[in-house]
């Protein structure tokens, strides 16, 4: 007879939820995970309309540079491998502004070349930011063991790693991307610099962010990002474990300070020995667990959204011929026009003819994205059903009307797919306030502590990307991991898995 195993059960199948099933399986525990969707991947995802596939999660993947800890955790969770593809991209993004052209190009010293060419006035600034993404390539994303079971030799050793980061952390740690951008003369180079990233975030983003993509570490696998979660599915069961769909969890059952069990959305209780909950926090600790169990910072953070925002999007799908060519991603100047609470006078368009699998009939899929805040999320919510779905349908003319403008030869030609907003994301995430990442890190705002670990609750481990700001996939990878580490851990059994 087979020994009893301990059972984790794992509440979301996202990219968290899988990565802590994998990991538990391999741990050698049972493992379930219960999932509201009808398939894997939460926010990694994407869908089909129209026989097109719009793919809606992975602009850059941190982690895909063979040798990191972060590469090994992303082949371990069967999401990527050695002979994974990646996508022809090879810049981060341009901005247009006055006819004028400004990429991040993956060759910093292409980049550093057309600044100077466009912004000679400002060399000196542009010298020190190629030089300044060279030293954020150290930064490199912690991944074996989460930080509270780091040893000496583990600070020592990143100390080593990351020996010129600091003076990038010295001299911008407390600059948001705005305030930095301004320290150059030359419109287009402000405007590029906050075109992409909010431009509430620390400086010190924009800078990882494109320096994992100028060392080769942050690259779109082939295949758009559902396929990266059915990959991440089928490694989960061919370790042995199961995923219920369409069973969403009500409710934690908590007894003499453990987690005994989950109430399913069909009335059924299901036991467990440890449960890690890899969902938004907000519908954790407003509707599966007592609110007393939230964590004091994060209670803070939900009170003062001023202080701790987050982002989300109006997006707009569109199919146009394959002949139409703009760089991947690109950000122009458009007449104004208002969604929810803001105006915006940029906006990007983003081309995915390079993957086979957004191209259909010599036609592919272009998107483009308003960013939207916690003020527009409150706006949408507002809405009546019909006025909700009206707001859209007007967005969406205004929005093609714009793009036929900054590009005539689409004009007639761009076929509306789909549309969606942050209450979308609220809907089949339960994202908190559409938020596609976690909390915005300000730089004059305290950081949100989560522990891994709730007061009052013996075996519950968190996992997913509110766990750490700005969340992102690499967190949410991790997170996984990290849980089933911290119960290891606590059965004082080795964290090596
Ligand atoms: C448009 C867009 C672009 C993005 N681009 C990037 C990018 O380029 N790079 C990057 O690193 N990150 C990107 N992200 C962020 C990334 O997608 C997320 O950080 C990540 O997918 C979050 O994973 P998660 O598992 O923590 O949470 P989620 O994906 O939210 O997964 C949680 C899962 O739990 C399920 N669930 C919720 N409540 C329950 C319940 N009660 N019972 C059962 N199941 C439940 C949900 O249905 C969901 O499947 C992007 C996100 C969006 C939306």
């Amino acid at each position: 007879m087979r020994e009893k195993r301990d059972r984790v059960v794992v509440i979301g199948g996202g990219i968290a939820g899988l990565s802590a099933g994998i990991y538990a399986l391999r741990a050698g525990f049972d493992c379930a995970i219960y999932e509201k969707n009808a398939i894997p991947g939460g926010e990694c995802i994407g869908w089909n309309r129209k026989g097109f596939h719009i793919d809606n999660c992975i602009h850059w993947l941190t982690g895909t540079k063979k040798g990191t800890g972060l590469y090994d955790v992303w082949k371990t969770v069967g999401a990527l491998s050695d002979d994974t593809e990646y996508a022809p991209i090879d810049s981060f993004y341009s901005s247009v502004c006055n006819g004028q052209i400004v990429t991040l190009w993956n060759d910093l010293e292409r980049t550093e070349r057309e600044f100077l060419a466009v912004a000679p006035e400002d060399e000196e600034e542009i010298r020190k930011f190629i030089r300044y993404v060279e030293y954020s390539k150290q930064c490199i994303y912690p991944a074996e063991k989460p930080m509270e079971m780091w040893g000496i030799r583990d600070y020592i050793s990143m100390g080593k790693e990351m020996a010129d980061f600091p003076k990038v952390m010295k001299e911008l740690g407390k600059s948001s991307i705005e305030d930095y951008s301004k320290r150059f003369r030359s419109p287009i180079l402000r405007k590029l610099l906050c075109d992409y990233l909010p431009k509430e975030y620390g400086a010190i983003s924009l800078f990882v962010s494109y320096a994992s993509i100028a060392d080769g570490n942050g690259k779109v696998p082939m295949g758009a990002s559902l396929q990266l979660s059915l990959r991440m599915e089928k490694k989960f069961k061919e370790l042995g474990g199961e995923i219920f769909y369409q069973t969403g969890v009500e409710e934690i059952m908590i007894e003499r300070k453990r987690a005994v069990g989950v109430k399913l959305s069909d009335g059924r209780l299901m036991e467990a020995d440890y449960i890690i909950p890899a969902i938004d926090f907000y519908p954790l600790f407003h509707k599966l667990l007592p609110a007393k169990y939230m964590p004091k910072s994060l209670r803070g953070a939900y009170e003062t959204p001023e202080d701790y925002p987050v982002t989300s999007g109006f997006q707009v799908a569109y199919a146009v011929d394959v002949d139409f060519s703009c760089r991947e991603t690109v950000f122009v100047d458009i007449e104004p026009l208002k969604v929810g609470k803001h105006t915006f006078d940029r906006m990007y368009i983003k081309a995915y003819g390079y993957d086979p699998l957004c191209v259909k009939d010599g036609r592919q899929v272009i998107q483009t994205c308003i960013t939207q805040s916690d003020e527009d999320y409150k706006y949408w919510k507002g809405l009546s059903g019909e006025e909700y779905r009206e707001t859209k349908d007007r967005l969406v003319q205004e929005i093609t009307r714009r793009i036929a403008e900054k590009y005539p030869e689409l004009e007639g030609k761009l076929e509306v797919l789909d549309a969606w907003t942050p209450l979308t994301y609220e809907r089949y995430c339960g994202a908190y306030h559409g938020g596609y990442m976690s909390f915005i890190t300000k730089p004059a705002s305290k950081k949100v502590k989560i522990k891994g670990k709730l007061k009052g609750i013996d075996n519950l481990y968190l996992a997913g990307q509110w766990t750490t700001s700005p969340g992102g996939l690499p967190v949410a990878v991790t997170s996984g991991k990290f849980a089933v580490q911290r119960i290891r851990k606590s059965q004082k059994r080795s964290i090596e898995i």
